[in-house]
């Protein structure tokens, strides 16, 4: 298995990450969205199975707050990813 561990749940649930939220800027948090698909019963990136939280940084998870895909979305501060523009205030 080449596939990378999830550092949010260091893979103890391969059916399902851990439980989170996801922070936006504001102090504002969302639920993420599950795993949820007719076609695949396991996630085809991250693996994970239906109802399940998406492993971090996987590509099909979606942003609840922009629908587009989470780990290229700019609001979500959870993310460390998408820290790029920094502002100190
Ligand atoms: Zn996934
Ligand atoms: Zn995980
Ligand atoms: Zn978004």
């Amino acid at each position: 298995m080449s596939r990378h561990i999830c550092l949010r749940c260091i893979g103890e649930d391969p059916y399902s990450c851990k439980e989170y939220v996801i922070e936006y800027k504001g102090g504002i948090t969302s639920k993420p969205i599950l795993y949820e698909d007719s076609d695949f019963e396991h996630c085809i990136n991250c693996g994970v199975g239906q109802g399940g939280y998406h492993h971090l940084y996987c590509e099909s998870e979606k942003c609840p707050c922009c629908g587009g895909q989470l780990i290229s979305c700019e609001y979500p501060l959870s993310y460390e990813r998408n820290t790029r523009d920094q502002q100190d205030t």
